[in-house]
């Protein structure tokens, strides 16, 4: 039965695999590459990205050479940016400790910054030929329909049995396309919510099918809903500069942003808050509209100010006026769109 599945599965991806710029090539620094981004976002969004990443970067020596910087600029707007960091020390890693190249044993893979074992299975079995699963959502879902899971797959134990599942089901014969061909079935057919089980290569051997619960699974831990925070985004100009702050923060560290005060000012309040947060002195201060940005564990709720300091004011430890141009070359996050915006068009008016 189990052979039979992998043949099934396999014949179903030689007809309908996706034609995506990192398959095809057994390119271990390429594998890592895709798979880092594409988590938690979508192939289509990744393309792009992939594409200059590696123009700019063909190697992993290129990557680990790099400043950190440009990797962050290549990855604007990509989200999760710890990704990108974890990557680029990865990369650092893999030159100075394994003479430039990636290792194929997914123990000494797991060792490296940024990869985990679902990038270890995905690299050692697609790159490499290694019989590994490599489990990420889309697989657990699979998996865990397929087998007839109906525990939640948040309990650790649950979870090191999907895992060992997944592993019994991976061929020693094209583990890497058996990996993605688990993937594609996953995103397109085996899709949360409600699968399209009657085009699905799979349902001849598949539990949940056969009992017609497969919209129940799998069973997800119960999600605590993101913490709503209050800032006041301050767009602080001065002689046709405004300034900026690169975050230290775990969260979006590197990356360039307006200064932030916690909480709700009033543009009244507003030059005591900022003189008390960065000895700046500022006037004409305007409130300039709201924005929102969601990410998984919070939401920023954003109200932007603008806000004159005087012409030779210094910028704060941490901080630079920068001039249009400047701005452009920093990698400021997708949280600053809004802000980005209005700060491009005040900066041209000056
Ligand atoms: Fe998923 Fe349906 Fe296929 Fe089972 S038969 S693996 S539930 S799509």
């Amino acid at each position: 039965m189990k052979e039979q599945c992998q043949r099934l599965l396999l014949d179903w991806y030689d007809k309908n695999a996706r034609e995506l710029p990192w398959r095809g090539i057994h390119d271990p620094y390429r594998t890592w590459v895709s798979e880092t981004m594409l988590q938690q976002t979508r192939v289509e969004t990744v393309r792009g990205y992939y594409d200059r990443f590696l123009k700019r970067f063909p190697t992993v020596q290129a990557l680990a050479e790099a400043p950190q910087d440009d990797v962050l600029k290549l990855w604007e707007g990509l989200g999760y940016y710890s990704r990108a960091r974890n990557l680029h020390k990865g990369a650092q890693q893999v030159v100075e400790q394994y003479a430039g190249v990636i290792p194929s044993d997914p123990a000494e893979l797991r060792r490296i910054s940024g990869i985990g074992p679902y990038t270890a299975g995905a690299i050692a079995s697609i790159a490499y030929d290694r019989p590994i699963p490599a489990v990420d959502g889309n697989v657990i879902r699979v998996v865990s329909r397929l087998r007839g899971i109906r525990e939640n797959v948040g309990v650790p134990s649950v979870r090191r049995l999907l895992e060992a599942e997944a592993a019994s089901l991976v061929p020693s014969n094209r583990p890497g396309d058996f990996n993605q061909a688990l993937m594609d079935l996953g995103s397109g057919v085996c899709v949360p919510g409600t699968p399209s089980c009657e085009r699905c290569p799979l349902k001849g051997c598949c539990a949940a099918f056969a009992d017609g619960d497969a919209d129940e699974l799998p069973v997800l831990p119960r999600k605590n809903p993101p913490r709503q925070l209050r800032y006041d985004v301050c767009l602080i100009l001065s002689g046709g500069r405004i300034l900026m702050r690169q975050r230290t923060e775990a969260m979006l560290s590197g990356l360039w942003v307006y200064p932030m005060l916690e909480g709700q000012n009033t543009v009244s309040r507003l030059p005591a808050a900022v003189r008390k947060a960065w000895k700046l002195t500022v006037s004409s201060v305007r409130a300039e509209g709201e924005a929102r940005h969601v990410f998984t564990h919070q939401v920023w709720n954003m109200r932007l100010y603008v806000m004159e300091a005087e012409e030779q004011a210094h910028a704060p430890a941490g901080m630079r006026f920068v001039s249009p141009e400047e701005m452009e070359a920093l990698a400021i996050p997708t949280a600053m769109r809004a802000a980005r915006a209005l700060a491009v068009k005040l900066l041209r008016g000056c």
